[in-house]
């Protein structure tokens, strides 16, 4: 069974420290940065394994060489995002696995926020690493896809099971449910979920992992699959994907 420890990064990145018991291995996801990853293997006594990255983003791979240098793990990334990777080892395709110790996860291809941005399914561990596609009550920017593609992307959510535990890369959630707020004012279970972050985040814990059933029912990037949630707040008349599409566009400018 995996163990995932959270290590803050940057301003507002985490860092998905993975670590295997049985092998003490350790493998970390979208190292923004290096030098805590160093400092938590030093502590924990890990040696480090592998990275996977998700997609290109300095704030996603700024860690990758030096680790590379320090520990002479392996990079895993998108195979047709190879030269935006620093240091890839190991060219990923859509339906891949990687596996740390006994555990195994799947690569999802997942474009949207960027062209070559890649989830990480550890199906029998109920974790799911989401880099920048969806976040807690909210969804990445739409850099370098159309709506319809992250839109797509987002359905592999809908498709995994309620259990999963979703790990986002930044710490948006208090936003996110600020924003969610303007569609959903008075629904019951938002106002609990963004209670109980605003209290994590007071005590400085992070508000991740999140459950996708709570996101499937909180989440308005998701709730617009249901007809029931748009004409819920005035798009009855829109596709799920039209729908989406001017959610995005009012979060754009929240
Ligand atoms: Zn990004
Ligand atoms: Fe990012």
């Amino acid at each position: 069974m995996l163990r995932v420890e959270l290590i803050p990064a940057l301003f507002d990145n985490y860092i998905f420290l993975l670590i295997d018991e049985a092998s003490h291995k350790g493998a970390v996801v979208d190292p923004a940065e290096a030098k805590p990853v160093l400092k938590r293997l030093n502590e924990l006594g890990l040696t480090l394994d592998c990275i996977f990255n998700t997609h290109h983003h300095f704030d996603h791979v700024g860690g990758n060489l030096e680790l590379k240098r320090e520990t002479n793990c392996t990079i895993y990334g998108y195979g047709s995002d190879a030269e935006r990777l620093p240091g890839i080892d190991r060219l990923l395709n859509d339906g891949d696995f990687v596996s740390l110790g006994e555990s195994r996860g799947r690569v999802i291809f997942a474009p949207g926020h960027t062209s070559g941005h890649v989830l990480y399914h550890f199906e029998e561990d109920k974790k799911c690493f989401a880099g920048d596609t969806l976040f807690s009550v909210g969804c990445g920017r739409l850099f370098e896809g159309t709506p319809k593609k992250m839109w797509n992307s987002l359905q592999v959510f809908l498709d995994m099971p309620d259990e999963t535990e979703i790990y986002c890369a930044h710490e948006y959630t208090a936003d996110n449910c600020r924003f969610a707020r303007t569609l959903v004012e008075d629904d019951q279970n938002l106002l609990v979920y963004q209670e109980v972050c605003l209290e994590k985040l007071e005590n400085g814990q992070p508000t991740f992992p999140t459950k996708l059933s709570v996101e499937k029912l909180i989440n308005p990037f998701l709730a617009v699959s249901r007809e029931s949630y748009r004409q819920r707040i005035g798009l009855g008349h829109l596709s799920a994907l039209q729908a989406f599409t001017e959610l995005r566009r009012r979060k754009d400018s929240f």
